[in-house]
């Protein structure tokens, strides 16, 4: 969903650029604007200005560039609705609900429940550092997690008190109802309160924003009539199918790649030794929900499940999902261990990552799972297996992929490549229907040429000086710009012109919706163009609409058809090329 316009500018209002960006990396003042050392890449003199005036930025170093919005976006690795959230709090704006009117009651709830999970949170951690937190600390030092990485994950414990969180709560003055809505605590028939957890080591489970929203605690007690994990139940805060544990600190993975790990104690061992970038499921299945999530935060994800047959079950399971949503997927399997965890203490921080990086394709993964399936030294059985194998690549949709996969499959399985391709290729003419994969290549940089910087300087101008805007109307239309994105851009510049209201940059670059879109408006406001030389000016001008006209006349006599309008563009071409404006 999209916020209505207005709201979007009150949050962008309330939020100063150069107040934001500030408590990032330290501006100063020089002539209009702020200048300061880039965060987006490294530099030693600073080449990042901010404009108070036009609340956009820039880097004349790397390109970033935007409004505050994306600038948020950019450094916190938020999406724009999770930006939005997050300069909404910055200013204590209230934001209405998804469906699009404000309930302040379930917002006040759930504030209130953020508050108690907050203060819960703190009482665990209080309680491990305590004299009685002693048998987690123990549990915690035999599996090897160090101080600084409890701190990291805010590990806590739950006493071993029916009623301890309970009472804690009234004493904060809480009621029972929305104690027991918390998941904290529940209400027995009798009408008697008890905690949900207690006596478990506790993982706080903190969301993209840095709340946190539930709890997963493993029993300490050993009691055999109790779940080893147990975690929160969904409340109005908390959803275990849109979660993902440890988000919070992957998230802010430069490689867009996240690891796929079974458990906490995965996630927090992996961190221990530098790998970040890990996430866990909350004691559920992976799905769809899970995939909006990380489609966020990386485009290529490692699973690394347990070695048992279950492990096994969800990494086939996990691997189509990912891939529908254009996921590039490699599956790692831990060998001479039961999980992560295990092989990290055995094996040393080194050997893990060295059996990361060997993480193999997932139709490797797909292939050798089959195998097993098969008797290879029986001939029918193999012929068996060579279709199977032959169906699993024809799902690729790329020749080149299916080249690389099929040498890959002959060498794990000995059967020779003429006879997979010959397979493939059978599977492929019978059967147009199978599902292709699809492959979304990350969008391409912009390429700074010529051309686009024409169109840059020449939108930038006739949204900036309407003397020359009245000109140079005469001679551009919109449709010159011919890109999807200044096309749009000019016919808003058009528009507000032509009625004489006003026009700003960051709020022109937010009415469109895509995020690429609205930082290359935002490039354009940031232009500096000198208007006092008026000699110069006009050679800028007269050169950069020749060079927009000849891209829009090319096109144009490039996809006609009609030998009149050919001819007409031909002569159009031809006039403008000889005209000189003069401002
Ligand atoms: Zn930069």
């Amino acid at each position: 969903m999209r916020y209505s316009d207005d709201i979007i500018e009150d949050v962008r209002f309330g939020n100063d650029i150069v107040d934001v960006i500030n408590s990032y990396t330290s501006l100063k003042q020089r002539g209009n604007s702020y200048v300061g050392l880039c965060p987006f890449h490294k530099e030693s003199t600073p080449s990042f200005s901010v404009s108070p005036d036009k609340q956009l930025y820039h880097c004349f170093g790397c390109g970033a560039s935007g409004t505050v919005y994306n600038f948020i976006m950019d450094i916190e690795n938020y999406d724009f609705l999770d930006a939005l959230k997050y300069l909404a709090d910055r200013i204590n704006y209230p934001l209405p609900e998804h469906n699009g009117t404000f309930d302040s009651s379930l917002a006040d709830k759930k504030q209130t429940l953020y508050n108690i999970h907050k203060i819960v949170a703190k009482k665990f951690y209080e309680n491990l550092c305590g004299p009685q937190g002693k048998i987690a600390n123990d549990y915690l030092d035999k599996r090897g997690i160090n101080k600084n990485t409890r701190i990291k994950f805010g590990l806590g414990y739950s006493l071993f008190k029916k009623d301890d969180i309970y009472t804690f709560l009234k004493q904060n003055g809480y009621d029972d109802d929305i104690i027991v809505e918390s998941g904290l605590v529940i209400k027995s028939k009798n009408n008697t309160f008890f905690d949900r957890f207690f006596g478990r080591l506790m993982f706080p489970i903190i969301d993209v924003q840095g709340r946190v929203i539930g709890f997963g605690g493993r029993d300490l007690t050993n009691n055999k009539n109790t779940a080893k994990y147990l975690n929160s139940p969904d409340t109005p805060i908390f959803n275990k199918s849109y979660n993902l544990y440890s988000i919070n600190i992957a998230k802010n993975n430069k490689n867009k790649e996240l690891i796929l790990v079974e458990g906490y104690m995965d996630v927090i061992a992996l961190c221990q030794v530098g790998i970040n970038n890990v996430v866990a499921s909350l004691g559920t299945a992976f799905n769809e929900n899970h995939i909006k999530l990380l489609k966020k935060y990386a485009n290529k994800v490692i699973t690394l499940f347990d070695s048992d047959d279950a492990g096994i079950k969800a990494t086939l399971r996990a691997i189509p999902i990912l891939i529908e949503n254009g996921i590039y997927v490699r599956v790692a399997q831990v060998k001479g261990a039961k999980d992560p965890d295990e092989f990290i203490s055995k094996f040393g921080a080194n050997s893990f990552l060295q059996f990361l990086n060997n993480a193999k394709s997932y139709i490797s993964f797909q292939i050798i799972q089959k195998m097993k399936d098969y008797n290879l030294n029986d001939p029918i059985q193999k012929v068996e297996f060579t279709k199977e194998v032959s169906k699993i690549i024809s799902h690729l949709s790329s020749p080149v992929e299916r080249d690389v996969f099929i040498n890959e499959a002959s060498q794990i399985t000995s059967i020779s490549k003429d006879a997979i391709y010959e397979e493939v290729n059978i599977i492929l003419a019978n059967n147009s229907n199978i599902p292709k994969i699809i492959n979304k290549k990350p969008k391409q940089n912009i390429i700074n040429n010529k051309l686009d910087e024409a169109r840059q300087s020449i939108l930038y101008i006739l949204a900036t000086n309407i003397k020359l805007y009245n000109i140079l109307k005469q001679y551009i239309s919109p449709n010159d710009f011919l890109d999807k994105t200044y096309v749009e851009l000019a016919k808003i510049i058009f528009m507000l012109n032509d009625n004489n209201k006003p026009i700003y940059g960051a709020e022109l670059a937010l009415k469109f919706e895509d995020i690429e879109e609205q930082k290359k408006i935002s490039k354009v406001f940031m232009l500096k163009i000198d208007f006092s030389n008026s000699d110069k000016l006009e050679k800028i001008i007269n050169d950069q609409i020749k060079i927009i006209k000849k891209a829009y006349f090319d096109k144009l006599i490039l996809e006609n058809d009609n030998i009149e309008n050919l001819q007409q563009a031909l002569k159009d071409k031809k006039i403008f090329d000889k005209l000189y404006i003069n401002i």
